[in-house]
């Protein structure tokens, strides 16, 4: 239930502010959020695009250098003097010394006829003296263009190793054919320094040839394996062949991960360098900068919702307030005021109208109490009213029923009061009621109930009193009423009234108020039968005896 009540209702103002509220937090993060992430993709991707084309044009230069510069060294080799003349002894010293300082693993010198006449021999690679090389692509292209070669990258038949040969023909002074010195190099020193030159970069960089064979895992994947798991899928070589727009490619690498990739022709167009960078990876910092941009919208709205929620409680709550009051004098409440203490936290206007608020119930209870008095009391006498007497009188009635207490009603009319104002006016027969008005309130007790019962007629209502104390009452009133006649200026007017009596008591037969008004007006009229200016007291056997 307590989970229900705090749930604010749609159509209330906490309702319609909560929504507002969650709305404006919630396009204010998506007008954050989306450029953000728009703007920071496109940055990402760019910059990514950026680092591997960097990354591949170095690849490649500086892979070009190498292949330009063994193929030079052998090059040169071939055109030595002593190589050139067949001097085997000091070639193959030189040789020896030079494979040594460089990164060629075999260096080998071939005849014209394609038999191999010595090569570099160390513990590792057995001595291919005698072998016959003649049907060799490096050897029969080299023989056939007389010019340097480099051969793709094949599995050495001596040492079982990929490896990239560098051929180059050896001409004799006729410029004839007369022999090729080639030099292999193990294809883990070209992967080594693909490895170095990668600095910075996260990706990984492969060499494929035309056939799709991944030249460069060739040696760091298990030997005995057969070539074909070194073929790459159809896709990736489709795309390093036909790569003309050099852009950023995603597909599914050998290993089924996703991945950017880029590629660059080199060697001639015979093979492609291919880098590739796990899209995990190369969006990895546009992931950590969503997530911070994600953590700091969470949180900016988290006090963004705290300080509108306090708003909104600072806006409904005089609300909630003036509408208590509100109701509250709906009911007839006059007296309830705001506590404009409570109401410092909360904007002025709402102080104001609180304190307005206050201020119109205050003027309104003034002005309820004083219709109220002036609807019970009469203005020419400031005696309460024959209405105040039928409002009040029974709940007087009912209170000595109660107690079983006596109650005692006195009618009282003032003798021939239309002579007065036939004789003097209306003005000082005004004056004339005022004045016995007057001595009436004096004569009687406090809990005596004093009404002017309409034209020159009085009642009074005295609770718990017997009739014999409510005779002495009366009696008193008579009395001073003759005894003080009205006087002004000019004129000295004497009056008299005559009083009828009625008592509720164990004897009587009034069992209600207006019985009890009735039979003291009966009395009434009996005393003023009887001659006037006397009191006569309600009695049921023989009604209005003489006092
Ligand atoms: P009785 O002794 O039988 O009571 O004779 P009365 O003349 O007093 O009685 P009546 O009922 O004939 O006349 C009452 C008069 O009182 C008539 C009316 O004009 C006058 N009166 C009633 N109310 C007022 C008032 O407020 N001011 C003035 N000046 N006269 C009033
Ligand atoms: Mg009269
Ligand atoms: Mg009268």
């Amino acid at each position: 239930m307590r989970v229900f009540r705090n749930i604010p209702q749609p159509n209330k103002i906490r309702g319609q502010l909560h929504r507002a509220l969650i709305l404006i937090t919630f396009i204010i993060g998506l007008c954050i959020f989306i450029p953000t992430l728009f703007i920071e993709f496109r940055q990402t991707i760019q910059h990514q695009n950026e680092e591997m084309v960097n990354y591949l044009n170095a690849q490649t230069y500086f892979f070009e250098s190498w292949l330009t510069e063994r193929s030079s060294d052998i090059h040169t080799i071939a055109n030595l003097d002593f190589v050139k003349g067949y001097h085997y002894e000091k070639a193959q010293a030189f040789f020896q010394d030079f494979k040594d300082k460089t990164d060629f693993t075999d260096l080998i010198f071939v005849n014209k006829d394609g038999i191999v006449q010595f090569d570099t021999v160390t513990e590792l690679t057995t001595n291919g003296t005698g072998v016959n090389v003649q049907n060799r692509e490096y050897f029969q292209i080299a023989k056939k263009t007389q010019q340097p070669y480099i051969t793709d990258i094949f599995i050495s038949k001596v040492t079982n190793q990929p490896i990239v040969a560098f051929a180059s023909p050896i001409l004799n002074e006729q410029q004839e054919f007369n022999g090729v010195v080639f030099g292999t190099v193990n294809v883990q020193v070209i992967n080594q320094y693909l490895h170095e030159s990668r600095v910075g970069f996260l990706g990984h960089a492969y060499i494929l040839n035309q056939n799709g064979m991944m030249l460069t895992e060739l040696n760091v994947r298990n030997n005995d394996s057969s070539s074909e798991q070194f073929i790459v899928d159809e896709h990736i070589l489709d795309f390093a062949v036909n790569n003309t727009a050099n852009d950023l490619h995603v597909y599914k690498d050998m290993n089924g991960k996703w991945v950017f990739a880029k590629s660059k022709p080199i060697n001639q167009g015979k093979w492609f360098i291919i880098s590739e960078i796990a899209l995990f990876d190369a969006l990895k910092p546009l992931i950590i900068r969503f997530l911070l941009i994600a953590i700091c919208i969470v949180i900016g709205s988290f006090f963004t919702i705290r300080v509108m929620l306090q708003l909104s409680k600072k806006i409904e709550e005089p609300i909630q307030q003036l509408l208590t009051g509100v109701g509250k004098v709906q009911q007839g409440n006059y007296d309830y005021q705001i506590n404009e203490h409570q109401l410092a936290p909360y904007a002025q206007e709402f102080q104001e109208l609180c304190s307005s608020f206050n201020d119109m119930s205050t003027k309104v209870r003034q002005d309820t109490i004083l219709l109220k008095e002036l609807s019970i009391t009469c203005q020419l006498t400031k005696l309460y009213n024959r209405r105040y007497l039928i409002e009040q009188g029974e709940l007087v009635f009912e209170k000595c029923l109660e107690d079983e207490n006596a109650c005692s009603c006195i009618a009282i009319d003032i003798d021939f009061f239309k002579k007065v104002n036939d004789t003097y006016g209306h003005l000082i027969g005004d004056e004339v009621l005022k004045h016995v008005a007057n001595i009436i309130s004096n004569s009687v007790r406090r809990v005596d109930l004093i009404t002017r019962y309409g034209g020159e007629e009085f009642v009074i209502l005295s609770p718990d009193t017997t009739i014999e104390s409510a005779i002495k009452i009366a009696e008193r009133v008579r009395e001073n009423v003759e005894a003080n006649p009205y006087t002004n200026d000019h004129v000295k007017i004497n009056v008299t009234v005559s009083i009828g009596i009625a008592e509720y008591g164990r004897a009587s037969d009034v069992a209600t108020f207006y019985e009890l008004l009735d039979k003291a007006d009966q009395a009434l009229y009996m005393a003023k039968e009887s001659g006037r200016n006397q009191l006569r007291v309600y009695d049921s056997t023989k009604v209005g005896t003489n006092i």
